[in-house]
């Protein structure tokens, strides 16, 4: 942390309005900023705002890739944001887990401005392949599908988090509180006030709307008594990368076992991202079992299609959960991301699905900005519910339906999904729709994605 003159600070404290505040403290913020920038070198350091009490028009609790990517959505915004991030800047960055991304989500990316940082460093595929165990019909989706674009996109959490935090630290309306733990969160008729502790001192943040983009625990959520509903699945996943030597690695195959799904992302470098579903029990054992072994399963359950494997990451194991909040607002708060809703991994829908809730709240507060109206209201907010909640709500079912489906082995339900496959294969109007709905292309479009 860098040092703050003491006068600066004290003439920070005595100026409480909003105006003054920002007059004299953003000199110290940009110079600041700059300064963290020379002095740690590959981390966008970021300025701490260093009065007890500041005002601003928004604040972003979490900076993951959720809620910096609704900061980098409103950097052309006059409005003035501040995240407030729980762990250090590098250390939130710091995970390799990759995800799918989709079309959609590239789109989004494009319309900010960072997509062509992070298309070089990410996998691509042309192909997707679902399969149900040792049956087989296949259904195969190719780019021919899809005219113009990639079926989707593999990046892992690292590189699209350090771009995020990069691109943010070139905006001067948007400051971090980093590493930073709310408190408290008090609403008032026309504004809300965020306590938060900054290295082991209070302060207090007076704005216009908190955005809970916390995480599926939020604390955002439950300070705001807001109720959740859904289940955990009897599930966990394993998570890990490897290193293999097929020939191809442009397609992400998604292979239904009565166990549960086995998802395999390619990235670049010949390696794959796999996502391997099993019952608790088993999850955890296939986690500690000794590599060559783990090796020699995984060779069998991707019908050695991948050839020679090596595990290049450890093993992480997820319990699976589906949840969606009563409600994403209430007056001078809204959730998104895993805040708001969270669903099982195959499809690989979570992450972008938060994407998609950022780009649509931005949308929804510079509209309401340009129109002076206030962002906190209850009537504004409401736009941004009504857009995203039923949609959340369509794949959260999807994604449901599929593990339900597939991790079954009662004879009429295996007969009911095979009927299913084949009807995709051979359904061209089924199949196109199925995939628009995996690439998040079905649905109102933020405009930021539009091209
Ligand atoms: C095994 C597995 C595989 C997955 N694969 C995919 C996939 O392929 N594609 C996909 O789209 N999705 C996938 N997902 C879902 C995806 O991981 C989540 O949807 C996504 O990470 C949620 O992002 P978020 O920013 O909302 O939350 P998080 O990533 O949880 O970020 C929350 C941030 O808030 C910070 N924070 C928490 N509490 C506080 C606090 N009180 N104050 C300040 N800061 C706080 C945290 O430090 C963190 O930085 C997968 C999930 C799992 C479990």
């Amino acid at each position: 942390m860098i040092l703050v003159p003491r006068s600066l600070f004290l003439l920070a404290f005595k100026c409480r309005s909003r105006h003054n505040i920002y007059r004299y403290i953003y000199p110290y913020i940009i110079f600041s900023k700059k300064i963290a920038q020379i002095l740690v070198k590959q981390q966008p350091e970021i300025s701490q705002s260093q009065s007890s009490n500041l005002d601003c028009d928004l604040v972003i609790v979490g900076g993951g890739i959720v809620g910096a990517t609704l900061a980098a959505a409103l950097k052309n915004s006059n409005l003035n944001i501040i995240i407030i991030e729980a762990r250090p800047l590098e250390v939130a960055a710091a995970k390799t887990q990759a995800y799918a991304f989709s079309p959609l989500s590239s789109r989004i990316y494009e319309g900010i401005g960072i997509w062509d940082k992070i298309f070089p460093h990410i996998g691509k595929y042309s192909n997707i392949s679902l399969s149900d165990a040792d049956y087989s019909q296949q259904v195969k989706f190719n780019q021919k599908d899809l005219p113009g674009e990639h079926l989707g996109y593999v990046a892992q959490h690292n590189i699209v988090l350090g771009i995020l935090q990069k691109h943010l630290a070139d905006c001067d309306n948007i400051n971090w509180v980093c590493p930073g733990e709310v408190k408290n969160v008090t609403t008032e008729k026309n504004s809300s006030t965020v306590e938060v502790e900054l290295n082991g001192e209070q302060r207090f943040i007076t704005t216009k709307l908190v955005i809970g983009a916390d995480g599926a625990r939020s604390h955002i959520r439950n300070l705001a008594g807001i109720k959740t509903r859904g289940w955990k699945y009897w599930q966990s996943c394993v998570a890990f990368t490897i290193e293999h030597t097929a020939l191809e690695n442009n397609t992400a195959f998604e292979r239904f076992w009565p166990s549960g799904p086995m998802g395999v992302l390619p990235l670049p470098g010949n390696r794959c991202q796999i996502v391997w579903t099993n019952p608790h029990a088993e999850a955890k054992a296939l986690a500690e079992l000794n590599e060559a072994d783990f090796l020699a399963k995984l060779t069998t359950y991707t019908g050695g299609s991948l050839g020679n494997l090596k595990l290049v990451s450890k093993r992480m194991v997820f319990p699976v959960q589906l949840m969606q909040c009563d409600r994403y607002i209430k007056p001078r708060l809204a959730l998104i991301g895993d805040a708001a809703h969270c669903c099982h991994p195959v499809g690989g829908q979570g992450l972008n699905l938060g994407i998609r809730d950022a780009a649509s709240l931005a949308q929804v507060l510079q509209t309401a900005q340009q129109k002076g109206q206030d962002i906190g209201e209850i009537k504004v907010l409401k736009r941004y519910e009504g857009w995203r909640k039923i949609e959340n709500l369509a794949i959260l079912g999807f994604t449901d339906l599929l593990d339900r489906m597939f991790s079954n082995s009662w004879l009429p339900v295996v007969a009911l999904r095979r009927t299913g496959l084949w009807m995709m294969s051979y359904l061209k109007p089924l199949k196109i729709f199925a995939l628009k709905l995996m690439t998040g292309l079905l649905g109102k479009t933020p405009k930021l994605a539009q091209r």
